[in-house]
């Protein structure tokens, strides 16, 4: 559940509007948003994202775009473009204010060195495992480093030297002076900086010390002045640490660190840890698979910058963790192109229907709504001609009682067409396999009505077929089959929680001819079927189509089935 106030704002617009209303920042508010280069953002980011941009925008304010990149390993220029066409296709930007990070080292060196002349930090010789052991538990209270109480001249003549290379990798930290029996683990002489021997996409080899996140990322705050430093809850315990340090160090501005509730969906795993190995195992194609939780795979899907922007709204802010539902993302992108997407008709699986009383030469043109939702998208003409084709599941045999769709001798509406009745059943001798349809409209029913009030019970698409496009259609689905997929069963991993099911490819498939000028990224409702957005990877002479969304919520009918 999301918080808030009776004025109808968040718990940290609450707050930010407080300080704007009594000077405080000089009444300024200025946000960032922190990304590590070491992935694609994913729909947590575009959270995180919506509520710094958002807030900057709503207080007159400003957010910057900063790459925390400290972690050299991990990080890739190809990140930071992503994350740049990212949050400027979701509607954002941050002008002139784009940072890294590594901009502040030389500083960040600075500040260390400070913080040793304070007595406040000390070289360690521990490696990772000592560290580790002397760190203690929640229950159990860490023990002094035997480093702890070097001078502050050694430890400046170490701190020099680990600068200049002298010392192997995880031979040596630095680390905070504080407090090894600290409630908050943090707390325990957090280690400061750490020795690393990788190349950096943009310092390249000129450090070979590289500061950890909780001293890189208050004083960078402080070096940007920003306000109001937004973070998720896993950061609560950090705020003591991000606090000391700027106390500490008595930096000009103290930015106030306010953490809010995590974005988890069901059905999606969000760490991009996981979503990497995803990538390189190849149980996706690449970051912006469509069944990625990604910024660039949900574009690719074709799911709106609008209708994700508003889903972000919509779940809110809260102080503690809530697990949202995938549906609620699903149902804001239905609205969006609901209100947006204009409507043509396509066949995915197509049967041959010949309408035996309609002349071989003519086409006629018939007019089509585009969208019903939307009277300014005005109307198309849709050809209709002797041979079309439907779907081939909208035709039974021999139907139960409940199928109401075309079976022998029965009569139904073509949309925007005529009444067709099916007088015959043409079939492969060999394999019993329907080939094609044998039926006859009526003329009276042009547009799809008849003059004398008739009915039939069932309307459907069709495309013609000498006119049709040919498509391939890739109908994806939730990349896992459990609301938990980190879960996963005894002795497995997450891998275990995939859908087997998650893309089925269909080639062959009829699109009526509009379709020829659509662009890579257009959005199509096709009519019964769902909604779907042509492939930025579509070629010139073909189109490829991918859904973005079925019209309803099949999913739990499926499960049903299935269970
Ligand atoms: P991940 O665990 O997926 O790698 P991260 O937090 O390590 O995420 P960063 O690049 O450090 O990724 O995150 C940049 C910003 O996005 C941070 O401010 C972080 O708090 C925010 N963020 C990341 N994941 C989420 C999420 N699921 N919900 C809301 N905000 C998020
Ligand atoms: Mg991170």
């Amino acid at each position: 559940m999301s918080e808030t106030s009776t004025s109808g704002k968040d718990f940290i617009r609450t707050i930010v509007e407080r300080d704007v209303a009594t000077g405080k920042n000089g009444g300024r508010v200025v946000t960032r948003f922190p990304p590590e280069p070491n992935g694609y953002l994913h729909i947590g980011h575009a959270k995180s994202i919506c509520l710094n941009f958002g807030i900057a925008k709503e207080y007159g304010g400003r957010c910057h775009l900063r790459f925390d990149d400290t972690n050299p390993a991990a990080e890739d220029t190809e990140y930071v473009e992503s994350i740049q066409e990212d949050i400027r296709w979701l509607g954002f930007d941050w002008g002139e204010h784009q940072y890294y990070a590594s901009d502040y080292y030389e500083l960040l060196y600075k500040y260390a060195v400070a913080l040793i002349k304070k007595g406040k930090a000390f070289v360690c010789d521990l490696d990772a495992e000592q560290l580790r052991e002397f760190r203690g538990t929640l229950k159990e209270a860490g023990r002094d480093s035997p480093s702890r109480e070097r001078t502050v001249e050694d430890n400046l003549d170490l701190f020099i030297r680990m600068r200049a290379g002298e010392f192997a990798a995880g031979t040596r930290t630095l680390r905070a002076k504080i407090d090894m029996a600290s409630p908050k683990i943090v707390m325990r002489d957090p280690v400061l900086y750490r020795i690393q021997f990788s190349h950096h996409h943009r310092t390249g080899d000129s450090w070979c010390i590289y500061p950890m996140y909780d001293f890189a990322h208050c004083l960078s705050d402080s070096i940007e002045n920003i306000t109001h430093s937004l973070c998720t809850l896993e950061f609560a315990d950090n705020k003591a640490l991000y606090d000391w340090v700027l106390q500490e160090l008595e930096t000009p501005r103290h930015p106030q660190q306010i953490e809010f509730g995590r974005l988890d969906l069901t059905y999606t795993v969000m760490s991009k840890r996981v979503l990497r190995r995803l990538v390189s195992e190849e149980h996706v194609e690449s970051w912006d698979d469509p069944r990625m939780p990604t910024v660039s795979g949900m574009r690719r899907r074709g799911f709106p910058a609008d209708a994700i922007r508003k889903f972000c709204t919509e779940v809110g802010l809260a102080r503690h963790h809530a697990t949202v539902q995938i549906e609620q993302l699903e149902t804001a992108v239905r609205d969006e192109l609901n209100r947006t997407a204009p409507r043509v008709m396509a066949v995915l699986d197509p049967l041959r229907v010949v309408i035996e009383n309609y002349p071989e030469d003519v086409t006629d043109e018939l007019d089509a709504v585009n969208n019903p939702e939307d009277p300014s998208a005005g109307t198309r003409k849709v050809p209709f001609s002797r041979e079309l084709f439907i779907e081939r599941d909208d035709f039974m045999e021999d139907p139960p009682r409940k199928f109401f769709r075309l079976a022998p001798g029965r009569e139904v509406r073509l949309r925007y067409a005529y009444f067709i009745t099916c007088t015959d059943v043409i079939k492969d001798e060999n394999t019993g396999q329907i080939l094609e349809l044998r039926c006859t409209y009526d003329p009276a029913t042009r547009g799809g009505d008849a003059a004398d009030g008739r009915k039939v019970k069932a309307t459907l698409h069709w495309v013609s077929a000498r006119d049709a496009i040919e498509a391939e259609v890739r109908l994806y689905d939730r990349l896992f089959i459990t609301p938990t997929p980190m879960k996963a069963p005894e002795g497995k991993d997450f891998i275990a929680n995939l859908n087997p099911d998650s893309l089925e490819i269909r080639s062959g498939c009829m699109v009526e001819p509009s379709l020829a000028s659509a662009a890579p990224g257009d959005r199509f409702q096709f009519e019964r079927l769902g909604y779907f957005c042509v492939d930025p990877d579509s070629p010139e002479d073909a189109l490829i189509l991918n859904r973005t969304v079925t019209l309803r919520d099949t999913w739990a009918r499926i499960q049903a089935k299935n269970s």
